[in-house]
């Protein structure tokens, strides 16, 4: 496909994605997960060549502009899942440590208090530092914790100990996979069977993926 016929069919999609195109799973040639892609970008991957394989169980095609000279509508057909060719690719993947963020945080936590192991809604849930600020804590996956207002408030600047607070969980930095599950909430079945074999055996997720 020419790039000047994925950029019709990248302005088409603008339009039909607002009605919400699930996103495409890119994987480096090692099969190892990578990112989330939209469909344009997808289409910017097929037009340049750079799809080493597919192996999502769905595909999708996509309706472009009329070309003038053959007189045909133009399409791309693109997978779930996409490996992209590239060096860059793979290195920066999986080594990475992912951003912390209350909204994955609280997904990791399954949205459960880890002080009074209360489930509620995220409007009422804090992030947590197990080891204050005030205490030489860290803003990280592994010092953060889900704590519903009440019992951060009761925690205060204190440690657990400190506070006489037990935590009913531990903190973790979710892997690459992991963290590809709490971001996106409308992933496909291929698609979460295939990250679901990389995440490791003693996540909370595992029970959400099983
Ligand atoms: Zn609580």
């Amino acid at each position: 496909m020419e790039p000047t016929q994925c950029m019709d069919i990248a302005t088409e999609l603008r339009a039909v994605q607002q009605g919400g195109y699930p996103l495409i799973l890119t994987l480096d040639t090692h099969g190892v997960p990578h990112r989330w892609i939209s469909w344009q970008h997808a289409c910017y991957y097929y037009s340049k060549d750079q799809v080493a394989w597919a192996m999502g169980a769905q595909a999708f095609t996509v309706y472009g502009g009329m070309n003038r000279m053959t007189g045909r509508r133009s399409s791309i057909t693109a997978s779930s899942i996409i490996a992209i060719k590239g060096k860059a690719m793979a290195m920066k993947s999986f080594s990475q440590v992912p951003p912390l963020n209350n909204r994955e945080l609280f997904h990791r936590d399954r949205q459960i208090c880890a002080y009074c192991g209360g489930m509620f809604p995220i409007s009422r849930l804090t992030r947590d530092h197990v080891t204050p600020f005030s205490r030489k804590g860290k803003d990280t996956w592994m010092n953060s914790v889900t704590a519903c207002r009440a019992c951060n408030e009761r925690k205060g600047n204190h440690t657990p100990e400190q506070a006489g607070m037990e935590l009913i969980y531990l903190p973790y930095v979710p892997n690459r996979a992991e963290y590809l599950i709490l971001t996106n909430r409308r992933i496909l079945a291929d698609q979460m069977e295939f990250l679901a074999q990389h995440v490791p055996a003693q996540s909370r997720l595992r029970q959400s993926v099983a």
